[in-house]
């Protein structure tokens, strides 16, 4: 674990890109690059710091004493919360879902490091977000409200900025995990007209035509050179299959590419696959952003990955 005191500030010129170098690319005719937003931060990981920043800013313009939000036991986006508090000078509580557990998971663990009040309710407690938002204001006067995994507008406009972090822009196709479709949705406000952004779901969605992550998306961006490959969730949010897990070692052992298995390793499953079915046309330049959050990972058994968080 980071020993607070060794904290850095989150560092932007650590985006890297990165590219990677298979004979199935090559043979398709495209070029695949990682924007490498993982390594921003130790802790305040990949899309949630874009995503918080001016949430953050707003707490402090307000002058509130802290931030509260939701999320589960191995949320990324509480534990980027408790940092940047932690950081800033704020208090922070995370409100979390299920009973509290006997035995905290690391995620946890590490929040209350950072000095986060854990809060339990239960998941039935926890389906209603505006009933948990309006009694959290009640019961902690002073906390910034954000919601869950950040989505909200703040968040498009924070997200929109991951594109800043390249200095040559010629991608044909701009791929990304969704979850929220906050960070989708940024993406899609700072690219140009011709680049296709491609987003990933990692949740189970039935109906492509109407859902609540294509609503969102719909409603705060204008772009419309978008697509959602719905077909890569292995079964709906942070499930998981043995294939996904041998498939994240293989990544690392190949690349040092380290992913999780709720959202970045099933978005280069989808990158593989797609360019398998010739989804991308000869030349296509390929970015896919690595989004950070490899919390989902301390839940799988020990060794289950080649890599360590
Ligand atoms: C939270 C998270 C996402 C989801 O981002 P949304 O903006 O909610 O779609 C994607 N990737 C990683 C690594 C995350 O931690």
């Amino acid at each position: 674990m980071t020993p607070i005191n060794l904290l850095a500030d989150v560092d932007l010129t650590k985006a890297t890109l990165q590219k990677l170098q298979d004979t199935l690319f090559d043979k398709k005719g495209i070029t695949v690059e990682v924007l490498r937003t993982d390594l921003i931060h130790p802790v305040i990981s990949g899309n949630k710091w874009f995503k918080l920043k001016y949430h953050l800013e707003e707490a402090i313009k307000q002058q509130q004493k802290g931030m509260v939000s939701i999320g589960g036991a191995y949320s990324n986006h509480l534990l980027a919360i408790a940092c940047c508090c932690y950081i800033a000078g704020l208090q922070s509580i995370g409100i979390i879902r299920g009973e509290e557990p006997e035995d905290y998971s690391p995620t946890l663990l590490q929040a209350k490091q950072y000095g986060m009040q854990l809060h339990f309710v239960s998941r039935d407690q926890y389906k209603n977000k505006e009933k948990l938002q309006s009694e959290s204001e009640s019961r902690y006067p002073g906390f910034y409200w954000i919601n869950e995994g950040g989505q909200s507008a703040m968040g498009v406009k924070g997200a929109a900025e991951i594109m800043d972090l390249l200095t040559v822009n010629n991608y044909t196709h701009i791929l990304c995990a969704v979850g929220t479709g906050t960070m989708m949705a940024g993406l899609m406000n700072s690219v140009k007209p011709y680049q296709q952004v491609c987003g990933i779901p990692v949740l189970k969605i039935s109906d492509h035509k109407n859902n609540n992550v294509l609503a969102f998306i719909t409603k705060n961006s204008k772009h419309s050179n978008f697509s959602l490959v719905y077909d890569f969730h292995e079964g709906g949010y942070a499930k998981k299959t043995e294939s996904l897990i041998q498939f994240m070692n293989a990544l690392y052992i190949q690349y040092q590419l380290p992913t999780d298995f709720v959202y970045t390793a099933k978005l280069f499953n989808a990158v593989y696959a797609l360019t398998g079915q010739s989804f991308f046309p000869m030349h296509s330049k390929v970015l896919v952003i690595h989004s950070g959050g490899l919390q989902g990972n301390r839940s799988l058994p020990n060794k289950s990955l080649v890599f360590h968080d």
